[in-house]
């Protein structure tokens, strides 16, 4: 492992100083996905910036019944907290999907949507990888592709996002705060990833020394009825082949509402905007929902590999979405 400095500062803004004035600085949450990329040698900081104790750790309620997140709360606080459980159970069932229990006990709100992909290439110092490395080339292309992107990649690039988490805050309308050199801001979640374009090395919009101080959930009523679902090669301790975070509203048989994400198939979460238009005022049918997850789809590109390529992704996902949607369109819990 390269040599790094440590420090230690007195609060978020030290914080953010310690960072934004070092190009080779780094935030240290948790841990749990940077410590390994210390040790695998997949960053090399000159300085690691300590978070422990300086972000708020509680779950606050404000005036309008948004839920404002402290980063410093636990992956395992988090999906306990019985707001969450009884307004968001996407959200808690996102985080329990998760890692394992040890891992979500050490695991931040603010480190969890920055983790980095988990693309074998990308963890593989010997291999080329435009994220890691910007211009060396992307050993995933034609390579292993069964975790890979079929929606939104990029010919640098066909890396996935891996938090779970992330999945159900983008179909909830979450809203990320931070603060940064030139002061605090808030970034509607769905905006906080990017697509790989021709910059893969960049996972998000933040810039060098940007803290996130909290996520925030606003009120959201048809939450309530909401779930969770990952299809993974075994069942715990593994990433998402495909997941699916869905929140929906059924009077009289008709979908009033719904919120739609997918999680496994990018670069960011991806909020499913076509297919919720596709469902609103339609019967909650199978073929709603299979037209639903057809017109997100339409433009899914699968990447072809050594494995056999990820083609199979398309309709395990549209089946993921209608399986979803058939469970919670049934016995309405409210
Ligand atoms: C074996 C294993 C299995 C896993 N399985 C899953 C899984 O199935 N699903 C899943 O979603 N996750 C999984 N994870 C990943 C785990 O959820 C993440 O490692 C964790 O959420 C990261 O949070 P952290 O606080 O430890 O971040 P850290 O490792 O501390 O940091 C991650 C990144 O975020 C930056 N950072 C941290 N906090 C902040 C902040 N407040 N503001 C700005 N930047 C910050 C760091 O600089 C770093 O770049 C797994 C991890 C392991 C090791
Ligand atoms: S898919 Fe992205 S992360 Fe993986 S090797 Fe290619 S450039 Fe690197």
């Amino acid at each position: 492992m390269k040599p790094f400095d440590y420090f230690s500062p007195t609060d978020a803004a030290d914080a953010v100083r310690g960072v934004a004035g070092n190009p080779g600085a780094v935030f240290l949450g948790g841990g749990t996905n940077l410590v390994d990329h210390l040790k695998l040698g997949v960053v090399g900081p000159d300085l690691v910036v300590g978070l422990a104790g300086l972000l708020p750790a509680g779950i606050e309620e404000l005036g309008d019944g948004t839920l404002r997140i402290g980063a410093g709360v636990s992956n395992s606080g988090l999906a306990a907290d019985p707001r969450v459980r009884e307004r968001f159970p996407v959200l808690s069932q996102a985080l329990l999907s998760g890692a394992s229990g040890q891992l979500r006990n050490m695991a931040t709100v603010g480190g969890n949507p920055l983790q980095r992909t988990r693309c074998v290439y990308f963890q593989d110092v010997t291999t080329p990888c435009n994220k890691r490395e910007p211009g060396s080339g992307c050993s995933a292309t034609g390579g292993w592709t069964r975790y890979h992107a079929v929606l939104g990649a990029s010919e640098h690039c066909i890396a996935v996002h891996p938090s779970d988490m992330a999945v159900a805050m983008a179909a909830l309308d979450a809203r990320v705060r931070t603060l940064g050199p030139v002061g605090e801001r808030t970034i509607p979640f769905v905006e906080l990833h990017r697509l790989p374009g021709d910059a893969p090395e960049r996972d998000t919009v933040l810039e060098h020394g940007e803290l996130i101080t909290a996520i925030e959930l606003p009120a959201l009523p048809l939450a309530r009825r909401s779930a969770y679902r990952k299809v993974r090669d075994r069942a715990s301790y593994a990433f998402a082949l495909v997941s699916v975070a869905a929140a929906i509203d059924v009077e009289d048989g008709v979908i009033v509402d719904a919120r739609v994400a997918f999680g496994g198939v990018a670069h960011a979460p991806w909020r499913a905007y076509r297919a919720e238009e596709a469902l609103r005022g339609a019967p909650a049918s199978d073929r709603s929902y299979r037209a639903a997850a057809e017109a997100e789809l339409a433009d899914a590109r699968p990447a072809e590999g050594l494995d056999g390529g990820n083609a199979f992704k398309i309709p395990l996902l549209c089946r993921t979405l209608t399986a979803t949607l058939r469970d919670l369109a049934g016995e309405d819990p409210r």
